[in-house]
């Protein structure tokens, strides 16, 4: 599950990203509203988190211009302001939940994992491209109808290729979407999970483009 993270206290989105990592989720956080909108069209999140009061723009704003493109996509929103007003601002501008400052790490969860359910029942979650089958809500993958056991990174770098069949993914892009912000990442990690899914699926279904990355090319 990857989430965007918008929040422009450095130890808060710190402590975040790191608690969050834990749990299995990557995390990509950005500390204004404007890179947090260009995060949205690039890394394809699943989940926003979006603070409210933001250097460059309101929240407000943010979550509007997201709601214009993407109707779908979860957003939860912090915020310092405990008013009734900001909830109701919010959850109007199309925010799918709300957590006031200062917050449990517990809780946070929680209300990920509703987010998450809501996710996983209104999303398809199977993906078929020629012999590769790959089932988000499952984690599973077959090839020629053959289960296959892959690592959480193999795993998580097929799904992206594979959701974004067709286009080219750059490392750097790769890499982001497999390690959260500040963990520590070997310069040849992408390639290295690239060889191992190619052992598995053959050497054909993930591309080489020489100098930019990979892709999976559409059926
Ligand atoms: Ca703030």
């Amino acid at each position: 599950m990857h989430i965007l993270l918008i929040e422009d206290d450095k130890a808060l989105a710190e402590s975040l990203a790191r608690a969050l990592g834990v749990k299995g989720y990557v995390v990509n956080a950005v500390e204004r509203g404007q890179h947090g909108l260009h995060a949205l069209k690039t890394d394809a999140p699943d989940i926003i988190i979006l603070d409210l009061g933001l250097p460059d723009m309101d929240g407000f704003t943010v979550l509007k211009r997201m709601r214009e493109v993407n109707k779908e996509l979860p957003v939860l929103l912090l915020t310092a302001r405990d008013s009734m007003d900001a909830k109701v601002t919010g959850l109007d501008g199309g925010a799918d939940d709300y957590l006031t400052k200062p917050f449990d790490m517990a809780e946070l969860f929680a209300r990920l994992r509703v987010l998450e359910r809501r996710l996983s029942t209104t999303k398809t979650s199977a993906i078929t491209i020629g012999p590769v089958a790959l089932d988000t809500a499952q984690a599973s993958v077959t090839f020629n109808g053959q289960a296959l056991e892959l690592s959480r990174r193999e795993f998580m770098l097929l799904r992206v290729l594979m959701e974004n069949a067709g286009k080219v993914l750059t490392r750097a892009s790769l890499e982001s979407r497999l390690y959260s912000w500040g963990e520590e990442v070997a310069s040849n990690t992408v390639e290295v999970h690239v060889h191992h899914l190619r052992k598995k699926l053959g050497s054909d279904f993930i591309h080489t483009v020489r100098g930019v990355g990979y892709k999976v090319a559409l059926p």
